[in-house]
């Protein structure tokens, strides 16, 4: 590999380093289980296994509870590098890093040690469970699900879908209503360890991220000691609104992985193949005009998405800064897993090709993690709070 150029100069040598490991890893291990979890529709443990084994997992954990201690630009880094072989195993992989954060964020330290030291101790995995089946997603505090008062601790019951590594995860962070003596309190934060009343469906079939599976789970009056609940009762939003900027940031970088993955791909194809009047496809001034355009894009995100991480590295909200990445790398990365498609022919739509599983994959990120819709919602709002105070416009 060449000297860094352009904003990859800006790195650290470890992060550098951390870039070319993850590299390898998705090359060697990932590239062959891809299709095969894709087409199976499951969880890719031998992936993992590989993972635990090298110890890649949970990179940017603080090392006091068992995780790595590197910068969360490195999280960028290295989760774009393994995206861009496969998204949602990348997904996968970093995602205790975010289901974890409402611990993290607003736990206690015997929480902390309980929840996050332990649950790394075992190799195991938490899963955030917000959405609900019957409730909007988008709307996350008009939660159904409700935890009761109930001696020094609560009974829990609800149904929560699309829960992301939900199929082998032995610890769920559940967003739930309160209710004590009687009184509706708000939304709180309960720490669920699987067990008695905790059911898992099977993985949904999903156009893309198949192999992230997001099963629904069912919570039938769950006894859960005073120690699960995580902040204040009632006070789940700001841990929700600290824990949705997170999540959205390592989102950011899987997605932005599609893209790279798509162009590294895609570019040596296009200068080798021949098109009338006997030239290669490259040299058509239109898919030019494509490359340098993604291109730029991408770069563009790419910054956006490394401002965030700094700023998540010295404790700053970086709201504004996620939803922004978040929007525009799922926008892109449906706009160039289309677009390259196209450019393939009829390679852009054959499973036996990766451009038809990075389209497939692409169309299912400006959804979760809050939809498109969502991030310009919140955006708009910051805008107007921008305009109204002054202008840091
Ligand atoms: C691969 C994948 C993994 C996921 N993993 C998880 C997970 O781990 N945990 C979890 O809890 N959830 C998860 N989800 C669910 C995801 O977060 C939700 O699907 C998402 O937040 C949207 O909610 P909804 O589907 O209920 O859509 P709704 O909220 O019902 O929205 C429907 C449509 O209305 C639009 N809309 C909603 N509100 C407004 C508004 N105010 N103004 C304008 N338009 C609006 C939306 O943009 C959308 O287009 C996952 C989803 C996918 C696809």
């Amino acid at each position: 590999m060449s000297e860094p150029e352009g904003a990859w100069a800006l790195l650290t040598p470890e992060e550098l380093a951390w870039k070319e490991t993850c590299r390898a890893f998705a090359e060697e291990v990932i590239r062959p289980a891809a299709p095969v979890c894709d087409r199976e529709n499951r969880f890719p443990a031998e992936v993992h296994e590989a993972a635990w084994a090298r110890g890649l997992m949970h990179p940017c954990l603080p090392r006091a509870l068992g995780g790595g201690g590197r910068s969360w630009r490195s999280l960028a880094v290295g989760g774009e590098e393994l995206a861009a072989v496969c998204a949602p195993t990348a997904f996968t992989l970093g995602f205790n890093h975010g289901a974890l954060r409402p611990v993290l964020h607003a736990g206690d330290e015997a929480q902390r040690a309980r929840f996050v030291t332990d649950l790394l101790a075992r190799r195991g995995y938490a899963s955030l469970c917000l959405t609900e089946p019957d409730a909007s997603g988008s709307n996350l505090l008009a939660v159904r699900a409700l935890a009761r008062a109930d001696g020094d601790g609560w009974v829990l019951s609800g149904t929560k879908c699309m829960v992301g590594n939900g199929t082998v995860a032995e610890l769920f962070l559940v967003l739930a209503d309160t209710e004590e003596r009687g009184r509706r309190r708000g939304p709180s934060f309960f720490a669920v360890p699987r067990g008695p009343g905790v059911r898992i469906g099977p993985n949904t079939d999903k156009l893309g991220f198949r192999c992230v599976p997001t099963p629904t789970v069912a919570f039938e009056d769950v006894r859960l000691d005073a120690g699960c609940l995580v902040g204040a009762p009632g006070q789940a939003e700001q841990v929700l609104l600290e824990t949705l900027d997170f999540i959205r940031f390592g989102g950011a970088a899987v997605i932005l992985g599609i893209v790279v993955g798509a162009l590294r791909d895609l570019v040596p194809w296009l200068e080798a193949r021949r098109v009338a009047p006997d030239e290669p496809l490259v040299a058509k001034s239109d898919v030019q005009l494509t490359l340098g355009g993604l291109y730029a894009e991408v770069q563009a995100v790419r910054l956006l998405m490394w401002r965030a991480a700094d700023l998540l590295d010295q404790g700053r909200p970086c709201a504004t800064e996620t939803a922004a990445a978040k929007y525009l790398a799922s926008e892109l990365a449906v706009r160039a897993t289309n677009a390259c498609a196209q450019l393939y022919g009829w390679r852009g739509v054959d499973g036996d090709w990766p451009a038809a599983k990075r389209l497939r994959d692409a169309r299912a990120t400006t959804i979760y993690e809050g939809t498109s819709q969502v991030q310009q919602l919140g955006l708009a709002r910051a805008l107007r709070r921008s305009v109204r105070a002054g202008g840091w416009l």
